[in-house]
């Protein structure tokens, strides 16, 4: 009886094997895997905040719904970097600290191309360190986004959205594959 159940056990496990081994070719080759992540609805608190720490923004409950890439050139000024990262969660689940200053898009003058916040946005950064912490989106008052680099949290669940792919750097999607080197 204790054989089978350790042969059952065994049988099982590499089965689990097989399939991480699978879903990681399948991720390696460049398909999705089929079954998707679920969402943890356990409730959190996590804080974000600038760099200098003055304004944070603390949420308490569930990993939120959306979680977005975003590749347009606003995100790629905002944030410096190749892309943007960020979520958005119900407002009265989130409790904001400190003073901000804030920046309107679209302005007066008109950009020459595409952006996630085309239909209006206001970014909220710390007038000390200048970190964009959050912002709101003038088409969803019901909810606040925030950068989720300004969790500094790893565990933090990955983006399910991408888009403005037509402004990439080619190498993000893939970024295994440039084999750098680590910085120590
Ligand atoms: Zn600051
Ligand atoms: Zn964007």
């Amino acid at each position: 009886m204790t054989n089978k159940l350790t042969r059952r056990t065994l049988l099982a496990g590499g089965a689990s094997i097989l399939a991480s081994a699978l879903v990681a070719g399948n991720v390696r080759a460049g398909v999705s895997p089929k079954k998707e992540e679920t969402r943890d609805t356990s409730i959190k608190t996590r804080t974000a905040s600038c760099n200098c720490g003055q304004l944070t923004v603390t949420h308490v409950g569930p990993d939120p719904e959306r979680i977005s890439l975003c590749h347009c050139y606003l995100c790629q000024k905002q944030s410096g970097s190749a892309f943007s990262i960020q979520a958005r969660f119900p407002k009265e689940e989130l409790t904001i600290k400190g003073k901000s200053s804030t920046w309107k898009f679209p302005g007066d003058k008109p950009v020459s191309y595409r952006t996630c916040a085309d239909q209006g946005g206001t970014y909220h950064f710390c007038p000390e360190c200048a970190s964009t912490v959050y912002y709101t989106a003038d088409t969803d008052d019901a909810r606040i986004g925030i950068r989720i680099g300004t969790f500094t949290d790893p565990s933090f669940p990955s983006p399910k959205i991408t888009g403005f792919e037509e402004y990439h750097h080619p190498w993000v999607m893939n970024i295994k594959a440039l084999g750098m080197k680590v910085l120590a």
